[in-house]
This record gives structure tokens, C-alpha cells and sequence, in this order.
């Protein structure tokens, strides 16, 4: 860096891996515009994330890591989703936060925080001066939607939905949470509570870039101002204006690293499906016998992720089985993965960092979503962007291996037209998701608007 900091921000992410990645890229892209970062995590988390991210290369970065007391000890598990971890966990964070920053001399000019604790909003304004930038981890489409519907304008259960500057919705289509909320009230909560204040907030950052949902952005523009600084994703893979900025740098995994990609060497190019379903997705046995099915049938080289806690899962034999034909890993390095010349497509549960990666990367999607947001994202890959199918799910979502094989074919195989628009697609989003970041794209611009904002 070398010149003086211009800002002394404080980037706070909800502790798993899919919010971790896009606000630590954040974070780096804020240092790399002479803005000084301290990267909160909590107490129970800061061990783990702290030894994962000497093993990421993260701590090499000018970034210090500090803890905030949560209440819990080491090791609780952040995926904890009762209504008792994420009351105990606001009230202890909250005070927490607020000893931090009374310490702090100079104070803060910023907290940049995950969407998901809008309460952090409340600590802010206990300290004038520092301002609040709420980060969204899911894209616009994501947000209006629930934005629509926490205004009454349509129903939990509803099958047909038509929105502002979207294209007409089925139940299925819409973030899982509306569609069918009874599978965890509480984590509803905290997906609504992410609106309850962005009257009130200063900056609305967005993990997106604005080609990619251009009209959806214009009608949340009408409402808020937001930004899109996305998408958050390794500068090496995009720009290549932060040097060495390869990886995110945390990883709460060990990724196979050298067996992915020695494996991926000796494949040839674009003959492989890279499946997996993130860090989170947990399949019922009989969901797992059955994509196992469906990829030994296809005629194409495959490397699976399944996580360790997944993989008593596999048929018995499957790995003998399967031979050359596929590698089964419990993590890879995913964008060393995508940007294999060896991957032909991405299977993926659609969660919205592997969905701008792959759009980043220029790969073409077969979407198997399950949770969250990702049924909307999978609506967008193949009805909007046009850059992937959706496997289709019967009325209990189960999706078989002869719909996996019938994807995989309108994907992979050299006739089909399909195939060719899609990639065609992919090659062309891939073009605006680099502009975006690099210099005077709309992503970096906003993120210099944000930084002259919070200096003034
Ligand atoms: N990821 C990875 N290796 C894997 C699987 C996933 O590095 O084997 C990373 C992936 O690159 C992405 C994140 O984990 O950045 C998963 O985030 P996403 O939003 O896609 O899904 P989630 O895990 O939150 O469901």
C-alpha cells in the first residue's frame, strides 16, 4: 500500500463459509484501494477461522482479525439455527461490538456487515460518525422477492407469482423459505429480518454487478440506493488488479487440492462435470443413492465433492466402481476447479457464490437446487441468463438419475443446440461479470463511491 490509510473500516460476517468468501474479497478490495480492515469474527469461530486462514494464506494479508464475544465456546457450531443461538448471539455480539468500537481511537468510518444481523445497524447508531453498510450475500432478484412478500403481496404456499421486472414465478421458483417455510422457522427469521431496517441503513451493498439483473436493479434503485460491488470473487480470476489474489483465503474445509487437479490434468478439455452441492446442502440416502446412480450412467468424466459428514451416504463399492471414470473429494479448491480447461460443466445446489463463480468463469450450469435462495438462482441460470438447465424434481423433490443423465446430454453433448446457446451465454455474462470490478467498471466504481463516502 504505502500511501497513509484513507479509512478505517470493520467488515463483520456471519461465520460460514458462503458469507465468509464475498466479505473477505470485500475486505481485500477495500485494502487494495488504501482503506484500512479489521475483520471481525466471533469468539467461538475465531480459533478455527484464524488457524484455517493461516492455512488460506489470508493472515499474509494487511488484515487484522479480531474476535467478538458471543457467548459460546469454541467449536459451537455456527450452524446452530435454534431461536435460543441466535437470540443469545445478537444480544452478547451486540455489546460486544459496542465495547470494540468505544475503545477504538480513531473511531471506525465504517462497519460493513452481513445482511442477516441488521441489529449491527443498532450498535452503529450508538456511535456517530460511523456509518452502516448492510452486504448482501444474495442477489437483488433474491431480495425483491422478499421484499414483495414481507409487503403482503403475495402468499406463503402461492404457486403462481408475477413481480416487478421478473418474469412470472412458480412456488417452486422462490427462495424455499416462502415455498415451504415450514423446514426451519427460524432461520426464516433472520432471512426476513435482513429488511427490517434499509430505510434506515447508509449503504446497501450487493454481491452482484449490474448486467446480470439489470431490470431488478433499476426497480430495487427506485426503493433504495443500491450498489452492486460484485460479483466477490478472487481478483486473479477477474481483473487480476490485486496480485497473487488466487484464493479466498479461509477455507472452514481442507480442500484435496493436488488430487483435484493432478486428476483434472490427466482428464481432456471440457470432458468433465464438476458436481457439488456447497458446504451446507444434506441430502436424504435415497437423493444420494440416486445422483450416485445417475453419474456413474453418464458418458462423461465426473469429480464430486460429498463432505466428509455425506459420504457414509455412497453406495457400498461406488468409489471401486466408478474407477477413472470420476474422483470423489471431501473439498476441492472450486475456482481452481471451474477454471480447469478439463470442466465441460458445473453441477450445482445454486448457492449464489458458486453461481457467480461459475458465471464468472464462463461455465454452463445444471442446476440442482434445494435450500435458500437457490431455486431462484437455478430459475435465473436457465430461464433468464440461459447459461444452464434445472434438473426437474417430482412433487416431493426427488430427482432422478435418468433426469440427471437427460441434463448432463442438453449440457455436454456436441449436438446439441441448447448446449452451444448456453455456452455461447456463459462466454458472454463471463465478459461483464470481469468489466465489473476492473477499473471504471460499475462494481469498482462503487466501491471508490463507498470509500469517498465514508472519508468525508
Ligand atoms: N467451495 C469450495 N470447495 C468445495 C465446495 C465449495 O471451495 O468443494 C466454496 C465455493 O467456491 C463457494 C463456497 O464454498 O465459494 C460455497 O458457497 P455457496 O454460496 O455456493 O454455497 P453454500 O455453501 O453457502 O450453500
Amino acid at each position: 500500500m504505502g500511501e497513509e490509510s484513507k479509512a478505517n473500516v470493520l467488515v463483520f460476517s456471519f461465520p460460514i463459509q458462503g458469507h465468509i468468501n464475498p466479505l473477505l474479497q470485500f475486505s481485500k478490495r477495500l485494502i487494495s484501494k488504501n482503506v484500512t480492515v479489521t475483520f471481525l469474527t466471533t469468539s467461538s469461530t475465531h480459533n478455527t477461522i484464524l488457524g484455517r486462514a493461516v492455512a488460506g494464506g489470508a493472515t499474509a494479508l494487511p488484515l487484522t482479525f479480531l474476535p467478538l464475544d458471543d457467548g459460546f465456546e469454541e467449536g459451537h457450531p455456527s450452524t446452530d439455527s435454534s431461536p435460543e443461538y441466535f437470540k443469545n448471539f445478537e444480544e452478547n455480539v451486540s455489546k460486544s461490538l459496542s465495547n470494540l468500537i468505544s475503545t477504538m481511537d480513531p473511531k471506525p468510518n465504517a462497519i460493513v456487515y452481513d445482511s442477516c444481523m441488521p441489529w449491527a445497524l443498532d450498535v452503529c447508531r450508538k456511535h456517530p460518525g460511523v456509518a452502516a453498510a448492510s452486504f448482501f450475500t444474495q442477489c437483488s432478484t433474491v431480495n425483491a422477492i422478499y421484499i414483495h412478500f414481507l409487503r403482503g403481496e403475495f402468499k406463503e404456499f402461492q404457486d403462481d407469482v408475477v413481480l416487478p421486472a421478473m418474469p412470472p414465478l412458480k412456488g417452486s421458483d422462490l427462495p424455499v423459505f416462502l415455498y415451504d417455510n415450514s423446514i426451519c422457522r427460524s432461520l426464516f427469521e433472520l432471512i426476513s429480518s435482513q429488511f427490517v431496517n434499509v430505510d434506515d441503513i447508509d449503504f446497501f451493498l450487493v454481491n452482484s454487478f449490474d448486467e446480470l439483473e439489470f431490470e431488478v436493479l433499476e426497480w430495487m434503485k427506485n426503493q433504495w440506493p443500491v450498489k452492486n460491488i460484485g460479483p466477490m470473487i478472487p481478483s486473479m480470476y477477474l481483473d487480476k488488479r490485486i496480485t497473487g489474489d488466487k484464493d479466498y483465503g479461509i477455507s472452514l474445509f481442507n480442500a484435496q487440492t493436488n488430487e483435484c487437479l493432478n486428476w483434472l490434468d490427466s482428464k481432456p478439455p471440457g470432458s468433465v462435470i464438476y458436481v457439488s452441492f456447497g458446504s451446507l446442502a444434506v441430502f436424504k440416502d435415497d437423493q444420494m443413492i440416486e445422483v450416485a446412480a445417475g453419474l456413474k450412467q453418464i458418458g462423461h468424466n465426473f469429480l464430486w465433492v460429498v463432505r466428509e459428514t455425506e459420504t457414509k451416504k455412497l453406495p457400498s463399492n461406488y468409489i471401486e466402481e466408478i474407477g477413472e471414470k470420476g474422483l470423489i473429494v471431501n473439498w476441492s479448491p472450486q475456482l481452481q476447479v471451474l477454471a480447469h480447461k478439463s470442466i465441460g460443466c458445473f453441477m450445482t445446489h445454486c448457492g449464489w457464490n458458486s453461481t457467480l463463480e461459475a458465471l464468472s468463469l464462463g461455465v454452463a450450469l445444471i442446476g440442482m437446487p434445494a435450500y435458500s435462495d437457490q431455486p431462484t438462482n437455478a430459475k435465473f441460470i436457465e430461464d433468464v441468463w440461459n447459461v444452464g438447465v434445472r434438473v426437474k424434481a417430482d412433487k416431493d423433490g426427488f430427482v432422478t438419475k435418468e433426469e440427471i443423465v437427460r441434463c448432463v446430454d442438453e449440457v455436454m453433448e456436441e449436438k446439441s443446440e441448447k448446449g452451444k446457446e448456453i455456452r455461447k451465454n456463459a462466454e458472454r455474462l463471463m465478459e461483464f461479470a470481469k468489466k465489473a470490478p476492473s477499473e471504471g467498471g460499475n462494481s469498482d466504481k462503487n466501491i471508490d463511491e463507498f470509500i469517498a463516502k465514508i472519508v468525508k
